[in-house]
């Protein structure tokens, strides 16, 4: 398993791709391990990684239903960005977003990082007022943010309807460091990257029960036989309550259905990422020239990874309102994942009442940008028992004790509001 080098790309077209070998092993699970992480996302595997990584820690399994990146790390729409607003998760982002910048080099894997910017729209001097203040909180964090008027967005984005009755565009806040990445590249970026360190990667492994005895997680029940392990950490996105259901726990999640859709390859028209928050909308280009978009989450609770013919009128309809040129072009495809929300929009990375027993959950519709960061948080929570400072707000009890919400829409700590 070479590491990848121009010369070596060279070589191997040069040689017919003939010398490529599997970029991780499939090994049989061993009877015992340190840690087992308990699905094979993004922030299963990145958490992987950064446990062997930066604490040593290699005698790892990280165990996948399915096959590794198959679940929301390789259906998202591929957002990456740092412009959250409150203390908790501006830190949080801002982090994650810093590992974005030096993933490539890190992982010696092209996740194809593409800070082209990320135009946030307003409608109204309400919204404009709130957009400065999320600009300013994140140029504070040390971000970026520009505010843009009426005619500095017109100037990326010529083809929108600015005038459009109900929503005409009075501006937008440009965060230039925000941008898209490829979401399947990241998963097989971090997989190669935690096999590469000793870390079983074991798929079709599906988790059906947790082994606790005396308030002290002793492994796992699995659909290829029980695992031992000194630690285990819950980390399956749209699962969570299920598996979290496991060791008797009940978490403050429902699971949503998000779609999202691409069209035909286009010429490149859209440079950035656009945002239609009053629309639910949101757009750009991937390097193939499809038109990436999606809206909101399906309103009812599912784990049916596919999504519901209103959403998609709902999207489409967002979608003409915002550029109607796009009514020319053609939807390929479509598809859905399972998002884990939690009542403030805000994530969980913690440790449970169970010793050795940790959580990540909570990501929302916003989980992709956080792979980096969630990992290199919970790798830490894991290693040393201390929560890592820019994840510290991320505790389960804030649900019951109401201190230390994060309600980042300010919509009210309410499911389904934000
Ligand atoms: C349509 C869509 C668009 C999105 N757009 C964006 C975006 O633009 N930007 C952004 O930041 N975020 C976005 N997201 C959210 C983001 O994709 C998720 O928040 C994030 O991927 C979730 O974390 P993960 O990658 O670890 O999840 P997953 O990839 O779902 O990983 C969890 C894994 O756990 C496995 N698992 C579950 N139960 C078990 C079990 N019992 N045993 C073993 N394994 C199990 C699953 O098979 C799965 O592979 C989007 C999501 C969707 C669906």
């Amino acid at each position: 398993m070479g590491r990848f080098s121009g010369l070596k790309v060279i070589w191997e077209g040069l040689r017919g791709q003939t010398g490529w070998t599997p970029m991780w092993r499939d090994p049989e699970p061993k009877a015992e391990y340190d840690v087992v992480i308990i699905g094979g996302g993004g922030h299963g595997l990145s958490t992987a990684y950064y446990l062997a990584k930066e604490h040593g820690i290699t005698n790892v399994a990280v165990l996948e239903k399915g096959y590794l990146g198959g679940g929301n790390v390789g259906r998202n729409t591929t957002i990456v960005r740092a412009n959250y607003f409150l203390p908790g998760n501006s830190e949080f982002y801002s982090h994650s977003l810093k590992l974005w910048e030096g993933l490539e080099a890190d992982l010696n894997y092209n996740v194809m990082h593409s800070q082209r910017g990320l135009i946030n729209l307003f409608h109204s001097d309400g919204q404009r007022d709130a957009f400065v203040r999320r600009g300013n909180a994140m140029v504070n964090q040390g971000d970026d943010a520009i505010l843009l008027d009426r005619d500095g967005v017109r100037k990326h984005l010529p083809y929108l309807d600015f005038d459009n009755v109900r929503f005409p565009i009075y501006g937008g806040l440009l965060h230039p460091r925000g941008g898209t990445a490829r979401h399947d590249a990241v998963a097989w970026g971090y997989a190669r990257g935690a096999d590469q360190r000793g870390v079983d990667l074991i798929q079709n492994c599906e988790v059906t029960g947790i082994d606790i005895e005396g308030g002290v997680v002793r492994g796992v029940q699995t659909s290829r036989g029980p695992i031992r392990a000194k630690k285990v950490a819950m980390i399956v996105a749209g699962r969570s309550s299920q598996v979290a259901a496991m060791a008797g726990m009940r978490l403050p999640i429902e699971s949503h259905v998000l779609q999202a859709f691409v069209t035909e390859g286009l010429k490149p028209v859209i440079n950035h990422v656009v945002s239609f928050g009053m629309g639910h909308f949101y757009i750009s280009q991937s390097d193939k020239g499809g038109l990436v978009f999606g809206g909101d989450i399906d309103f009812y609770s599912s784990y049916a990874a596919r999504g519901n013919l209103p959403m998609k009128e709902h999207v489409m309809d967002a979608a003409m309102t915002l550029m109607p040129m796009i009514g020319k072009a053609k939807v390929l495809r479509s598809w859905g994942g399972i998002m884990d929300m939690s009542p403030d929009g805000s994530p969980t990375i913690d440790k449970t009442p169970t010793e050795g027993l940790f959580v990540n959950c909570g990501w929302n519709y916003g989980g992709f940008k956080a792979v980096p960061g969630s990992g290199f948080s919970t790798a830490h929570l894991i290693a040393t028992g201390q929560h890592h400072a820019p994840a510290a707000k991320f505790r389960l009890d804030r649900f019951l004790t109401g201190r230390g919400i994060m309600d980042e829409e300010g919509t009210g700590a309410q499911h389904n509001l934000h």
